[in-house]
């Protein structure tokens, strides 16, 4: 390890989003630190974006950390100080005394893609293991689980098939539902630096919003939203009609073709330009640039993701890589971006409701005796767990009587927040475990057990191209934060569990959850601390410990489903998620801005970054905002069929018509400042994934009315 020869210098990795760059610390001899990024660093090659470079700030700056436990015995007492042994015994007299009365389904965990590998398998060992439910999701549910479900349909696995250096082989990179120049910047920087060098590449980028990624695109189709499976289907019919395909691949490798091309009759870019609403002539370019390209990357995110279609729309983009038989080979696949940092930790560890360890199928018998067998226990619970926000309607409704939240924000990040505040209200027990005083979602607690941050904690994250790295710990965590492994391995402990959890570090904590994916999609038979520390990452599956990892899967174009074959899908086009009404003539849409971070917990304390955007605004096109008798910088009032806001107009002729953004960051920053978008977003959520449709909430907008 680079460290190991320079004790002046630690190397780790980013905490934001799931490019995961490398960063270097270095201490100078007055002890100062400074922070850059890591010029070997596969992912980043020493780049850094605004939010990465003042990582460091965040870290030090720790006026907001929460520094000791708190709890009020009583919801209608104030949260006051306590220590760790009457916060935990607490929690875990709490918790037995629910489930002895109500059954472990009674409980439930709520954790977040920032977590480290290390925790999340704790957090699932403990809650899948020990407490007997599957009641434990992660925010990663908000962003990437309809991404999970489309891979394992069509590929057999939730397997993201590329790795970075394909964007510098790739010919044509259409790129939809995302905004990666704004929200996985070094990504997108490769991206821009690729077609510099070589400016036959073409960009195609698929948004209802003129973003700065569709901005420099050499087309940008700026469709209807929700109208995504109508756009790949119609391309899918294009490219087999005209023979843009690979029958070789799609016979010996596909299942499912003939089923598809039924299915396309009828579906002409002429019927997708009128229902997407965009020019026929850029349907045909797109349709021309993406047929003949010899290496095709699709990336998505969001987008296409946070919708009730969300599944769908995966299914109808991964056929076009399929037909075209451009999967496994340099420069050509489907990729979803993921946006948190270990978001594919977490699904590699199984820390969803759905989900078992290293990609076990819950629904499985032999997998759930598998991991029960590894674990010690006598069997694993055969019934589902709750999903995210089903979380939330079981504690409004009184079958969840508990909820422990770790390192997520759900008061302003999940849709219909006074959903929220309903159920919150109905708890028994809300524990909330968490860096920072900032979080919305205090307010609910009736435990905080304040825990390590960044740099404080070691462990293991991996980013969205599989790729492995290891976070050394370089500071104490303040006052008394404890390392989240460490407050789950105690409340354990008190639950009569210690000698499953007595671990000594969290490198043997790895090393079991390493044993536990011994033959399947993700061994990782051949990855340890001391191997992370000297080669800094790893592309999972590794196999053995001198395999060097996978840079790129499926190379042999066999798939991990029972006839070995990748499967497409006719994808039939899905209802809007809420009817068109008069009542609510404008469709909007949620997203971010480029120097914050989720709900701002962290990138809010930078006064750098909140210049880029002060405060939260409702982006809208200037012919609606006339319309609606709005003017640039006046207060807008929104109002959806689940709650109503405030927020200062900014007029761009970048969206398009009938379509309204705003950015889902702020929360209740004043009496009078609302920025919390979701209180608009009805919840919904796709029947498959059970991702809510954080994207589409269908509202009116006028000037403020006095009341
Ligand atoms: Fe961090 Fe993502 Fe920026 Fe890289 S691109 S520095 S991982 S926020």
């Amino acid at each position: 390890m680079e460290s190991r020869r320079d004790p002046t210098l630690i190397k780790t990795t980013c905490c934001y989003c799931g490019v995961g760059c490398g960063i270097e610390i270095r201490r100078d001899r007055w002890g100062q630190l400074t922070l850059t990024g890591d010029p070997e660093h596969p992912a980043n090659r020493g780049q850094l974006c605004s939010k990465g470079r003042y990582l460091l700030q965040v870290a030090l700056d720790r006026d907001d950390r929460l520094l000791y436990p708190m709890w009020r015995p009583r919801r209608e007492m104030p949260l006051t100080r306590t220590d760790w042994d009457t916060a935990l015994d607490h929690v875990a007299a709490t918790f037995r005394r629910l489930i002895d009365r109500y059954g472990p389904d009674a409980v439930g965990f709520y954790v977040s893609g920032q977590l480290l590998t290390e925790e999340y398998y704790v957090a699932t060992k403990l809650v899948k293991g020990f407490l007997g439910t599957h009641n434990i999701d992660s925010n990663s549910r908000l962003c990437m689980s309809s991404a999970v479900a489309g891979y394992k349909l069509a590929l057999g696995d939730d397997a993201p098939p590329i790795c970075y250096d394909d964007i510098e082989q790739s010919q044509c990179i259409l790129i939809a539902g995302a905004n990666p120049a704004w929200c996985h910047p070094i990504l997108f920087r490769r991206i821009e630096a690729h077609r510099a060098a070589h400016p036959e590449v073409r960009l195609i980028v698929v948004d209802p919003r003129r973003t700065q990624t569709a901005a420099v695109a050499d087309l940008h189709l700026q469709i209807r939203p929700g109208t995504d499976v109508v756009l790949y289907n119609a391309l899918a019919a294009y490219l087999i009609a005209n023979g843009y395909i690979d029958p070789d691949f799609i016979a010996h490798h596909t299942e499912g073709f003939e089923a598809l091309c039924a299915h396309l009759q009828g579906a002409t870019l002429e019927r997708a330009a009128r229902l997407c609403d965009v020019p026929l002539a850029d349907l045909q370019r797109a349709a021309e640039w993406i047929g003949r390209s010899p290496a095709l990357l699709t990336l998505w995110a969001m987008g296409l993701n946070q919708s009730t279609a969300g599944v769908a729309n995966n299914l109808a983009l991964i056929n076009l890589s399929l037909i075209k038989g451009q999967i496994g080979r340099p420069g050509m696949g489907p990729f979803s971006l993921t946006g948190q940092p270990n978001a594919m930790g977490g699904r590699e560890v199984g820390a969803l409701a759905n989900l078992l360890p290293a990609h076990r199928d819950l629904n499985n018998p032999a997998h759930r005796a598998e991991v029960a067998a590894f674990w010690g226990v006598p069997a694993l619970s055969d019934r589902p767990g709750l999903t995210a926000t089903e979380m939330i309607d079981a504690l409004e409704d009184g079958r969840l009587k508990a909820l422990w939240i770790i390192g997520t924000n759900p008061a302003l990040s999940q849709p219909e927040l006074t959903r929220l505040e309903r159920a919150f209200a109905h708890a028994e027990l809300v524990v909330v475990q968490d860096i920072s005083s900032r979080a919305a979602t205090l307010r609910w607690a009736d435990v905080v057990l304040p825990a390590a941050a960044w740099l404080e904690k070691q462990g293991t994250m991996t980013n969205s191209e599989r790729r492995i790295t290891y976070l050394p710990r370089l500071l104490d965590p303040p006052g008394e934060a404890r390392p989240d492994v460490w407050i789950l391995c105690d409340f354990a402990r008190r639950m009569g569990w210690g000698h499953a959890f007595a671990y000594r570090d969290e490198s043997e904590i790895f090393d079991e959850y390493v044993r536990l994916t011994r033959g399947t999609p993700v061994d990782i038979s051949g990855v340890s601390y001391a191997r992370l520390q000297c080669e800094r990452s790893v592309q999972w599956p590794c196999p053995a410990p001198d395999h060097p990892g996978t840079p790129r899967l499926f190379t042999d174009h066999r798939f991990p489903t029972p006839s070995g074959r990748a499967r497409l899908h006719p994808v039939p086009e899905p209802e809007p998620p809420e009817p068109p009404s008069p009542a609510f003539p404008f469709i909007l849409t949620t997203g971010r801005v480029r120097d914050q971070w989720h709900t701002r917990t962290k990138t809010g304390k930078v006064a750098r970054l909140n210049r880029h955007t002060p405060e939260p605004f409702l982006e809208m096109h200037p012919d609606d905002a006339a319309a609606c008798g709005l003017q640039d910088g006046s207060v807008a009032e929104i109002t959806s069929r689940t709650g109503r806001l405030q927020v200062r107009v900014r007029l761009t002729p970048d969206i398009k018509r009938g379509v309204v953004f705003l950015p889902m960051h702020w929360g209740q920053e004043t009496e009078t400042a609302d920025g919390r978008a979701n209180v608009l977003v009805p919840c919904r959520v796709d029947p498959i994934s059970r991702q809510p449709a954080l994207k589409f909430a269908r509202v009116q907008i006028g000037p403020i009315r006095r009341r």
